[in-house]
């Protein structure tokens, strides 16, 4: 359950197919990866707090927002803290979006927790206060992509939908297709292969999207897999290769330090903690340089998660 701001994506609803209708040995072959994976996800599984039915779907929607690049170990206490604050959409709903901002904590891309407020006032405007079952629902949501609509649909209602995070592609080109890493960016042939792969029944195909990305951030890990271990050792066309190295362009290695993310993050913070106003005087201590400064704080702004103010004074966003 892992992807960025949309950055991940999925396609959905996947057409159900046939073995005799995939059009690709690889694709028929599918079916023997199914049992191993899901059964190996009963077994090892995380108990994490987004998977117990207590969650239920805000939950489930909360965490994958959470977890879009942020690992679990930083989400949970703050989806914890969330959740107990905010226990359904409409408590949410009711807030400031500058709470949601400010709640969000060091949690990193905090559009996302704007985007999290926005699609909670939709859900309690347009359904009730109750997350929408349907995939199209879902994705008509404001702040809500493929990825997410799928994975909300698929987690907290048992759907039938291609869930393709960072950690299934990894897992998909791996086993299937022989390679080390997937794409740079999601292709339209890895989102056909995740509908071939897709189980035939809902329920399974439930089971099958949560494993396979559960086998992908615990025993598939990008730095070192963990064959061992792994459920589908004999059938995975990359080991049985001979584990080549990557060949594809160079793999991005996203870097923080020195970057506007970095000078946004330190804004923010101050921002944060501050119950009132700052003066841009203020601001202007968490870095020393001004046009980067600048050009971070612009950047907040633009992206709705700071207000300016008269007077030279900034504060998280009312609604
Ligand atoms: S055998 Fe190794 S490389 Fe293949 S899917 Fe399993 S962990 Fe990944």
């Amino acid at each position: 359950m892992t992807a960025t701001t949309e950055t991940s994506s999925a396609d959905s609803p996947a057409p159900r197919t046939s073995p005799s209708s995939v059009d690709s040995p690889v694709e028929r072959a599918a079916s023997e990866f199914h049992a191993p994976v899901i059964d190996w996800f009963a077994e090892h599984a995380r108990d994490l707090p987004w998977r117990r039915p207590e969650a239920g779907a805000w939950g489930v929607m909360v965490s994958e927002f959470m977890l879009q690049q942020t690992p679990v170990n930083r989400v949970l206490p703050v989806y914890e803290e969330w959740l107990s604050r905010w226990p359904r959409p409409a408590d949410l709903a009711a807030e400031e979006p500058g709470e949601a901002v400010r709640a969000w904590g060091r949690l990193g891309y905090p559009r996302r927790a704007l985007r999290l407020h926005g699609a909670a006032a939709a859900i309690a405007e347009r359904h009730g206060g109750d997350v929408p079952e349907d995939h199209a629902q879902l994705l008509a949501l404001p702040g809500v992509g493929e990825y997410t609509a799928a994975a909300v649909a698929s987690f907290a209602y048992g759907r039938r939908h291609a869930v393709l995070d960072t950690n299934v592609r990894r897992v998909f080109a791996r086993a299937v297709n022989g390679r080390e890493f997937p794409p740079n960016a999601t292709t339209a042939a890895e989102r056909k292969l995740a509908r071939a792969m897709l189980p035939e029944e809902d329920s399974t195909a439930a089971s099958w999207a949560a494993a396979t990305m559960e086998l992908g951030a615990l025993v598939c890990t990008a730095r070192s897999p963990e064959c061992g271990r792994c459920p589908v050792a004999q059938l995975c066309a990359w080991r049985l290769a001979g584990s080549p190295p990557h060949q594809g362009p160079a793999r991005r290695v996203q870097s923080y330090a020195g970057t506007d993310r970095q000078v946004r993050g330190r804004l923010l913070a101050v921002l944060r903690e501050a119950h009132h106003p700052v003066p841009q005087a203020v601001l202007d201590r968490v870095w020393h340089e001004p046009v980067q400064r600048a050009r971070a704080l612009d950047g907040l702004v633009a992206d709705g998660l700071v207000e300016p103010l008269a007077g030279g004074v900034y504060r998280l966003p009312r609604g």
